[in-house]
């Protein structure tokens, strides 16, 4: 085991090799206040990568539906559960977030799955983890839209139903793909060394030639990302869509572009990008990259299970709606500031959120233009003001991919179509 600092959880932590980072790494933002879960992600990667004999229950990209749905079922309820067992009651933070950048979010004082690995599984086990049944891969929607209130028992509907206008029940969607993890557990448990991350974006492939199917990865990756074949009998997992984030596609005119997962988000909840990475792994500053903005500056979306310890690059804007305890197990102690950030959006994050989904390719820096006031009311006893601020988005090669505005233009239909209003 080597020693290395995951700025995720606030301190060192063991992992089986020494800390090697990309020069630039594969991130993205989901904001799921956002998701429909009209699954257009899911079957836009189906459709690219998991269509052929073997792959049917393969779903690299899915968006479950929480706190009852999962796939494979339960995989975070499961894996937190043995975390809890290898470690029983320790498993906290301390500390409070703060500006500090080596540990933002406080520290997690817990054992990570590295840590815990030889507690519960084989003293040969690199990562405590555990293989899903063949069952549990098998409905990739269960539970999808089930709610729960607030005495819900996991796998039940609230037994008392609830009333309007209350609406305490609540529920939320999840949408997932692999998170190319900077300290992949995936990689970290596979015996074969077929599992690699890429040093030009930090993307991690498995080598299907060195690949023997022994599924290491598979009990390994605690967001159950990495998947088996069984007619090809070797693992696959989601990748990237490299050629794309090389600037491969056709379309792409040789400049990067967002995975096909992101291409198709109607609810526009999705961004990705490439990140500057600094030889200690933390992220290169780039105050006007988008994703470093949302992630180190607003601190508006956070890791999910950063207490896993693979240090995640998948970020989320939590959900406002949903119990603050259940939030803070899935994205860690920065949930308060991060919906607070949201809830009452400065000028800059305003702007920046209408960045999402108005083109396909990687936004590599912004510039906000200064608008006029358009708007100014009492938010729960808080004063908020809105400028029709223009943002501007620029790619790799420095050109301005497009520029939009904070505030939506409104078409107006002329009254001559059979059915204008
Ligand atoms: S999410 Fe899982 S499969 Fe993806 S890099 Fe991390 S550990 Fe590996
Ligand atoms: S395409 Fe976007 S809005 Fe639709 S389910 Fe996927 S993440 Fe959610």
């Amino acid at each position: 085991m080597s020693k290395v600092h995951n700025w995720q959880i606030g301190r060192e932590m063991n992992y089986p090799y020494p800390q090697v980072f990309p020069r630039r790494q594969f991130a993205f933002v989901f904001n799921i206040n956002r998701c429909i879960a009209c699954q257009s992600c899911t079957m836009a990667c189906k459709s690219t990568w998991t269509f052929s004999k073997g792959q049917e229950h393969m779903w690299w990209a899915n968006v479950e539906t929480k706190p009852y749905g999962g796939y494979p079922q339960f995989w975070d309820a499961k894996i937190l559960d043995l975390m809890e067992k290898s470690n029983p009651g320790n498993q906290q933070w301390s500390g409070k977030p703060s500006d500090d950048k080596q540990k933002p979010y406080g520290q997690f004082d817990g054992k990570t799955i590295f840590e815990a690995q030889n507690t519960l599984t084989p003293d040969s086990a690199r990562v405590l983890g555990y293989l899903p049944t063949d069952e549990e891969w098998n409905s990739p929607n269960i539970f999808e839209d089930n709610p729960v209130g607030k005495k819900g028992v996991r796998n039940e509907l609230d037994k008392e139903g609830t009333a309007l206008p209350e609406h305490k029940t609540w529920f939320f969607y999840l949408a997932r793909i692999c998170n190319h993890c900077s300290y992949p557990a995936c990689l970290a448990a596979c015996p074969r060394k077929a599992i690699y991350k890429r040093p030009e974006d930090g993307i991690v492939l498995i080598d299907q030639s060195e690949c023997r199917g022994y599924r290491k990865c598979v009990e390994a990756c605690p967001y159950k990302k990495s998947m088996y074949r069984g007619n090809t009998r070797v693992s696959e997992k989601c990748v990237g869509c490299y050629p794309r984030v090389e600037g491969k596609d056709p379309e792409s005119d040789g400049q990067p572009m967002e995975t096909r997962c992101m291409a198709a988000c109607i609810g526009q909840i999705r961004m990705q990008g490439l990140v500057k990475m600094n030889n200690d792994g933390s992220w290169g500053e780039d105050r006007y990259n988008p994703l470093y903005y949302m992630v180190h500056v607003a601190k508006v979306a956070l890791p999910l299970y950063p207490q896993f310890g693979t240090e995640p690059n998948g970020y989320y804007i939590p959900p406002r709606w949903v119990p603050r305890d259940y939030l803070k197990q899935m994205f860690g102690p920065g949930v308060d500031d991060a919906i607070e950030r949201y809830t009452y959006p400065d000028r800059e994050l305003l702007a920046v959120l209408q960045l999402f989904r108005r083109s396909n390719r990687i936004i590599f820096r912004y510039e906000i233009k200064e608008g006029p006031k358009i708007y100014e009311a009492t938010l729960r006893g808080r004063k908020i003001t809105m400028y029709n601020d223009t943002v501007i988005a620029y790619g790799q090669n420095g050109k301005e991919i497009f520029r939009t505005q904070v505030e939506e233009p409104i078409h107006v239909r002329p009254n001559k179509h059979a059915n204008s209003i």
